[in-house]
């Protein structure tokens, strides 16, 4: 999609800080920090959400959830990680373009809020 932000890092019309690539996802640093480690990790097709890309692709999403791990582990998180998927605008959603969050290096506190 032409005017949205995620696709434009994944043809790096605009080059995000990447920490990490696989064939389908696309992981690179939030750009305003809500822990120590905050990754994004965005599939390289433009689906609105988590659902939308299950439904598309299992084998999408599995790789997205994936690279988000390998990207925790690249950062050192042995202590744990948080996966965060906002979905809709009352959850936090801004982007509408699929990402799962990592969030990582520092205690978590359950629930969010
Ligand atoms: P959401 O609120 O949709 O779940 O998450 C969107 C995330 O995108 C936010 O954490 C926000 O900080 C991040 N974000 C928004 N604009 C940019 C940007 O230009 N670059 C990067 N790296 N992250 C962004
Ligand atoms: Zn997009």
């Amino acid at each position: 999609m032409s005017d949205c932000l995620f696709c434009k890092f994944v043809a790096r019309e605009i080059v995000p800080d990447v920490v990490a690539e696989s064939e389908h996802s696309l992981a690179f640093r939030d750009i305003n920090p809500q822990a120590p480690t905050h990754v994004l990790v965005v599939p390289k097709r433009h689906v609105e959400n988590a659902g939308e890309l299950a439904k598309a692709s299992a084998e999408e999403l599995a790789d997205l959830v994936l690279l988000a791990r390998a990207a925790a582990r690249q950062d050192g998180l042995v202590d744990g990680y948080r996966l965060v998927f906002n979905t809709g605008a009352q959850a936090g959603q801004t982007v509408f373009h699929a990402h799962l969050h990592v969030l990582g290096g520092r205690t978590m506190e359950w629930p969010p809020g």
